[in-house]
């Protein structure tokens, strides 16, 4: 008789632990068999996270075989196709956790439908998050929209789940595989090409997020309300890629950071929070993915600037902060979060450029991109978000520079030709009239636009609104 087969279908999820689709099919069956879809399309305009996802298969990999389970890795054009020919084959029991966009909630939809008719056995198991995202809701029913009582509530009804008791994942009888010849993972390994340094910076896999984890907790929580908003130290954790994939679970967060006593945890969690806030929204309000969460925008007076957007996304806008933050993302493939917030102002309010272009580069960029943090990010700075700052708030890149990097530490780094500007100047590099220390123009760029005109053109255009 043949065997039935577990098959565990690998989305977002590179870890053992809390991981409760593998849990559930080693639990149940003697053989399991993972599996990864590559679907090329997706990652074209994905392309740093290529990168991460060809280093945690080859981490995850290993993992899995000390449990006696395969991993394959198949490449495919669409995931309807895949399935509906997995379906017509016997013998095998499929289990995946949950990844929450609409696009993929509605194609577990379809899928079980489908497993249902030809009643074939399978399980459905909570993903990357705290609360799912229909169990957080106001009293009348409805969305949260507004971020602070969200996560009043979110906090309270996590905290009154009774905690399951974390079980391992058991060793399977033997090794065995299901797609055989059909698996290749040739294709995703990335040639020669820009996202190669990232080596430099990262290691992706599930013993570095819990390392980076506790050497988080132990040196910088408490000093995160303050340092999280400077960019030249590390105050903030960077396990955002760590979490996009799954190598670390919110809820082992959440528990290691209640297990110490120090100040600034729930500051911590808070951003946690925003994340579990934006998941929230992007599944309540499917629309916000494509266009303005506040319909108001939909006839804001974008400009369409090629020269502009190329300046900016190569980091020679002439303004120091916005350059290095540019830089930092295409260098390591992940930006702070202050400069995220600055780069993206400038964006939209000093280049009045559709904030979609600047989720759209991001997204090819960025390590950790994550469809409702991404979206929810460029509206929330666009001012055409949830629980947004207003557009009338510009931040100004210079004084955004002199605060939160006096002595011009980040941008130095980034933007080496500065490096000899005294720090008076180096948020303003248009001031210094010595040719000998900067040829302005030459060396760095002049400004591409005009900061307080930028302002007042910006304050215009949201008039018309
Ligand atoms: C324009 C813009 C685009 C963004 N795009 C993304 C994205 O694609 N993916 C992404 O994960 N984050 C995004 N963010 C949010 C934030 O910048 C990153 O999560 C954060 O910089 C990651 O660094 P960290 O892990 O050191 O964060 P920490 O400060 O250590 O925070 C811990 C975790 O909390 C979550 N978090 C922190 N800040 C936020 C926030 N403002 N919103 C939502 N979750 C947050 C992340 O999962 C993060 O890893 C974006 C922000 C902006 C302004």
């Amino acid at each position: 008789m043949s065997k039935h087969i577990g098959l565990f279908w690998l989305k977002e999820d590179f870890r053992i632990k809390k991981n409760l689709a593998l849990l559930e099919a080693t639990k149940n069956h003697d053989y399991v068999v993972a599996f990864y879809l590559y679907k090329k399309k997706k990652f074209e305009n994905q392309e740093a996270q290529r990168w991460w996802i060809v280093q945690s298969l080859k981490d995850f990999k290993d993992k899995l075989n000390n449990y006696n389970i395969n991993l394959e890795v198949i490449n495919i054009e669409n995931y309807s196709t895949f399935f509906n020919s997995l379906i017509k084959k016997k013998n095998f029991s499929l289990y995946w956790n949950k990844t929450y966009e609409p696009s993929y909630l509605k194609f577990d939809n379809y899928l079980s439908q489908n497993l249902k008719i030809k009643k074939i056995h399978f399980k459905i198991c909570k993903g990357n998050i705290l609360n799912e995202v229909d169990e957080i809701k106001k009293s009348d029913g409805t969305p949260f929209k507004v971020f602070t009582p969200f996560w009043r509530n979110s906090e309270k009804f996590y905290m009154e789940k009774i905690p399951s008791k974390e079980k391992n994942i058991s060793k399977c009888k033997d090794k065995t595989s299901f797609f055989g010849s059909n698996s290749n993972q040739n294709q995703i390994f990335p040639k020669k090409k820009w996202y190669k340094k990232f080596e430099k910076y990262w290691v992706p896999g599930e013993e570095q997020a819990i390392k980076e984890l506790k050497k988080f907790i132990s040196h910088k929580i408490e000093n995160y309300s303050d340092g999280r908003n400077f960019p030249g130290i590390q105050g903030t954790s960077k396990l955002s890629p760590f979490i996009k994939h799954g190598q670390i679970h919110v809820e082992t967060i959440w528990e290691e950071c209640l297990k110490i006593k120090k100040k600034n945890t729930e500051k911590f969690l808070a951003e946690i929070g925003w994340r579990e806030f934006n998941h929230s929204l992007i599944n309540h309000f499917p629309y916000m993915l494509k266009s303005n969460y506040s319909k108001k925008f939909d006839k804001f007076p974008w400009e369409k600037s090629s020269k502009h957007l190329t300046a900016w996304k190569k980091g020679i806008t002439g303004y120091p902060i916005v350059d290095a933050g540019m830089r930092e993302l295409y260098s390591t493939g992940w930006m702070h979060n202050r400069v995220r917030m600055i780069v993206g102002s400038f964006l939209v309010k000093h280049l009045l450029i559709d904030w979609k272009e600047g989720e759209k580069h991001f997204r090819n960029c960025l390590l950790d991109y994550n469809e409702a943090n991404n979206v929810a990010g460029w509206q929330w700075v666009a001012g055409c978000g949830a629980d947004a700052a207003p557009y009338f708030r510009i931040f100004n890149p210079i004084l955004q520079g002199e605060k939160f990097d006096k002595s011009g530490e980040y941008v130095k780094k980034w933007v080496p030709e500065l490096k000899n500007l005294p720090s008076k100047f180096i948020h303003k590099p248009w001031e210094i009239n010595d040719e000998k220390i900067l040829k302005l123009g030459k060396d760095y760029p002049f400004p591409i636009v005009i900061h307080e005109k930028a302002r007042l053109k910006a304050l215009n255009a949201f008039q018309k609104i």
